[in-house]
């Protein structure tokens, strides 16, 4: 029996003392906030087994992470019709990249960029009744905790500089690929990406993609082909231009965000989540990304 809690004790201590921990993103100013010091870990087990260090309780902005949340209550909303607007390649390209979506038409390459985000946010706006509300609510009944809320600081911060969000949107109605208002549609995605969780929030509300579609209290909210899908596309679109480095050096499905949040899962077995602030050249968690490295290399769970 490998000693999970020994693991990543060992990987915290290593880590902390390492001096470069990244640098906090500042483009959404309130983010700059963020101490580069925080830094925690927690894993949960199929089989209730929970691990954990550090911050793991602290919430934080989890920024592009949200996309995968919002993927999957558009897919149990419209199902495979959500692929007649978006594609499920690889970008190769940065998260806020611009010039690939006007030469493929405005079809987004796939749902964890932001072009592909904003669509999947656009189809929400189409299907629910009240969206922000409805949408937390998904995530509150995933995560089977009521006290997660939307950072609405962080949503305005956003909301004042995201001009390049502003430009993909404009750009995605351009080509006829915006059904709602580009201001309603950025509205709630600013307010997905300011969703406020812990380490330990991220991985009850991730759970069911481990579990073949069923959450952490036995409720089937999405397929287990439906979850098998939506993790193939983390491993192959989680980390933007860093995908490929990901598979490479982690070997999971998982997603990062701006905030210095990365989840990432084994399927069948265990979810984990790691929060560092300080990010790499790439926009994903300097920490986060040598923790996992470490994680799958001592104890050999990966897909691989
Ligand atoms: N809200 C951020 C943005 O659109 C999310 C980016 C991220 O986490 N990679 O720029």
């Amino acid at each position: 029996m490998i000693d999970l809690q020994s693991i990543i004790n060992k990987i915290y201590n290593d880590l902390t003392s390492q001096k470069n921990k990244g640098i906090v993103a500042s483009y959404i100013p309130e983010l700059s906030k963020q101490d580069s010091n925080s830094f925690g870990i927690h894993l949960r087990h199929i089989n209730g087994d929970t691990f954990s260090v550090g911050d793991w309780q602290t919430s934080f902005s989890i920024q592009s992470i949200s996309k995968v949340l919002t993927l999957s209550k558009a897919i149990s909303l419209v199902d495979n019709n959500i692929w007649k607007r978006l594609d499920v390649e690889p970008s190769g390209n940065p998260f806020n990249h611009l010039s690939l979506l006007e030469q493929e038409n405005g079809i987004p390459r796939n749902p964890l960029i932001n072009s592909g985000a904003i669509v999947v946010a656009d189809i929400l706006l189409s299907h629910l009744k009240n969206p922000k509300a409805d949408f937390l609510n998904y995530v509150r009944v995933l995560a089977d905790d009521d006290s997660i809320t939307y950072d609405e600081k962080v949503a305005a911060s956003e909301k004042k500089t995201g001009f390049k969000n502003y430009a993909i949107a404009n750009l995605l109605k351009s080509f006829g690929n915006l059904k709602n208002n580009v201001e309603d549609v950025l509205d709630f995605y600013f307010h997905q990406c300011a969703l406020k969780m812990s380490c330990e929030q991220l991985v009850k509300t991730f759970y069911m993609l481990t579990n073949k579609g069923k959450c952490i209290n036995n409720i089937q909210h999405i397929t287990a082909s439906q979850a098998k899908r939506i993790n193939a596309i983390m491993l192959t679109c989680g980390f933007y231009d860093e995908a490929g480095e990901f598979a490479f050096e982690v070997g999971l499905p998982g997603k990062s965000g701006v905030g210095g949040g990365i989840v990432a899962l084994l399927p069948n077995q265990f979810v984990i989540s790691i929060w560092s602030p300080g990010l790499n050249t790439k926009g994903n968690s300097l920490l986060g990304m040598q923790a996992l490295e470490q994680f799958t290399t001592k104890t050999n769970l990966s897909i691989f």
